[in-house]
């Protein structure tokens, strides 16, 4: 079948080979696995995930809603800061609130009586390579700091939630900040039931030390006596997905510049964000250089250069890849541009179109 560009195309196959990788992680270490939503909610291939984790974290009402409806199974709910209006429908929705701060489970824990009901904690220490995304930057108002004010928060809680993470496929780092919390947190941590450890910890990448990190999450949870769980975004669906684009024109400008039928800043929006260019295969490398670049109109919409093995032509597809993550949750309507389909390769091979935007959905974006 072909499909009309543009499209992402998750590939269950590929989502699988990770999926592997968490589910004998749970069987060796004793964990949980729930997935970020926030970094992946396209809900057409949850049926496959659902067989190998535990449920779903979130951000918002919204994501804990799609977590109840879409997926299934437990339902991490967390907001950097709830509503009051919000807070008795994200308990109908999930089995446990992670509160962000003190003031918040403090206001809020009478009215989530139904829930397990968490806190989020700011250890201090973080594992990023952006400032923008480090949970641990000066004034960080990502869980709760301050060690009296957790004292007095401990007789109100079951479990805590770190997030510290991002990006890390550094194991030794991982190590040794989970030895700091053990230090840190030790009198806490012995009277909860659960703890989790947030997302960001990069497991399935190839050369990732799983049976060490195993050892460690096992060592943790028998220690402090705690259900371990992981809210994995990134690395269950890493390489799992690709943004296929047509080439829709070609000009000159001192280089060969190829405009194709997406937008870095519509579809990508990352990639703008953390000044990082759009993976291609290797397969493509060869000898006819092109500046990919997007249709928005901002000048720099640009997906990177690339060496490719023949000229293009208009019409030319080029696949970007490694878009499963942080891409179509972000997607915007800017420019009005096509917005990519989304369609699914499943296990058997077989390619089905999940999802196509038109522009109804441009218009009901907006009033
Ligand atoms: C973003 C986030 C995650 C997922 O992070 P990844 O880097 O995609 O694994 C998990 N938990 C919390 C609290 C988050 O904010």
């Amino acid at each position: 079948m072909s499909l009309k560009t543009p499209y992402y195309l998750i590939d269950e196959r590929r989502l699988l080979k990770n999926l592997k990788v968490i589910q004998y992680i749970k069987e060796s270490s004793g964990i949980r696995s729930v997935l970020a939503l926030k970094c992946f909610s396209a809900w057409s291939v949850f049926g496959l995930m659902k067989k190998y984790m535990d449920g779903t974290t979130s951000s918002s009402l919204y994501e804990a809603r799609l977590g109840r409806e879409k997926f299934g199974k437990e339902v991490h709910a967390y907001c950097v800061a709830y509503t009051k209006d919000e807070i008795r429908e994200v308990s109908r929705f999930s089995d446990k609130v992670i509160f962000n701060s003190y003031s918040q489970l403090k206001s809020f824990y009478r009215l989530v009586q139904g829930c397990k009901i968490g806190l989020r904690l700011n250890s201090g220490i973080s594992y990023s390579h952006y400032d923008l995304a480090d949970p641990a930057r000066r004034f960080s108002r990502l869980g709760e700091p301050g060690m009296a004010v957790i004292k007095d928060a401990s007789n109100l809680i079951s479990g805590v939630m770190f997030h510290f993470n991002c990006e890390n496929s550094d194991f030794r780092n991982f190590s040794l900040n989970m030895d700091y919390i053990s230090r840190k947190y030790s009198h806490l941590l012995k009277k909860l039931e659960w703890v989790s450890l947030g997302g960001g910890i990069y497991f399935t990448q190839k050369e990732y030390p799983i049976e060490k990190f195993c050892r460690i999450l096992k060592n943790f949870s028998n220690r402090f006596n705690v259900q371990v769980y992981l809210e994995p975004g990134e690395s269950v669906i890493t390489q799992s997905a690709e943004l296929v684009t047509s080439v829709v024109d070609i000009v000159r400008n001192r280089i060969d510049i190829a405009i194709v039928d997406a937008s870095v800043e519509a579809h990508m929006l990352d990639l703008l964000i953390y000044r990082d260019s759009a993976k291609i295969e290797k397969s493509n490398n060869g000898k006819f250089k092109y500046m990919v670049a997007g249709r928005s109109c901002l000048a720099g919409d640009i997906f990177g250069t690339y060496y490719f093995k023949s000229k293009l032509k208009i019409g030319s597809i080029i696949k970007f890849t490694d878009t499963a993550g942080y891409t179509m949750v972000k997607k915007n309507w800017f420019n009005g541009l096509t917005m990519p389909s989304i369609a699914v390769k499943r296990l058997d091979g077989s390619i089905e179109l999940t999802r196509r935007f038109g522009y109804k959905d441009f218009v009901s974006s907006m009033s």
